[in-house]
């Protein structure tokens, strides 16, 4: 056995035992494999395993390797998206984009999906921790964001993402989560966007993450090994 192929099992038992402790079906929590900065060999290693979602951080990463690729497997993005680069990312025909962080992509992506008479599904990227550094909207923000996607017949927004800050303890980004969700579950209530999806967790802390709510793990380091 590969280590790709170990690696995804070890974190697929993470999943289970960590749903497992929550009290939750493992169906409610699907995996996303990260393999940003990863060669083609590395995806096709996975597929062969039966993981068919990718995650990437980088459009012009995924253009390089998905004609390469079995058109079975899924790609999700889940890096910050420039305006300039909406048009390409239309073209990785994405499952779902989870890094959905301004009103003006917001509306960039739903103009381009129009064109091409796609329906674009979303996460909207909140910045809990209100961290100046990072991605995402402010927590304030959000109903607004909606209220914008509301207006938008080329999107389907499915929920909100989050990359807490970087705490020494994995088990201290517990209270990010939790208002990522809470965020959600009011947000639903006042826009009736159903809003199921919660992305949220990584290698290091996916399983308070699963304890928390996500249902979509993003995890690169644990199944792919680090990245140089
Ligand atoms: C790289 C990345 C991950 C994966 O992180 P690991 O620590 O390698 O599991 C998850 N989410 C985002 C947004 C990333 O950019």
């Amino acid at each position: 056995m590969t280590d790709i192929v170990k690696n995804l099992e070890g974190v697929n038992a993470r999943i289970q035992e960590a749903c497992t402790a929550a009290g939750r079906a493992r169906e409610e929590v699907e995996l996303v494999a990260v393999s940003k900065r990863k060669p083609k060999e590395a995806i096709q290693e996975a597929l062969e395993a039966g993981h068919l979602l990718m995650g990437e951080n980088r459009v012009q990463e995924v253009m390089q390797k998905q004609p390469d690729l079995p058109s079975v497997l899924r790609w999700h993005l889940i890096g910050h998206l420039q305006s300039n680069k909406v048009k390409h990312a239309l073209h990785c025909r994405f499952e779902l984009i989870h890094s959905v962080d301004s009103v003006k992509l917001l509306q960039a992506i739903d103009r381009q999906a129009g064109e091409e008479g796609w329906m674009q599904s979303i996460l909207l990227q909140v910045n809990v921790a209100g961290d100046g550094a990072k991605f995402g909207f402010k927590p304030e923000e959000v109903p607004a964001a909606l209220d914008v996607c509301n207006l938008c017949r080329n999107l389907d927004v499915q929920g909100l993402m989050t990359l807490p800050p970087l705490t020494q303890d994995p088990h201290d980004v517990a209270p990010y989560f939790a208002q990522l969700r809470e965020l959600r579950d009011q947000c639903s209530e006042e826009s009736g966007f159903e809003l199921p999806h919660l992305s949220m967790g990584m290698s290091r802390d996916l399983e308070v993450a699963v304890q928390e709510g996500s249902t979509l793990v993003r995890v690169g380091t644990d199944i792919f090994g680090a990245r140089i």
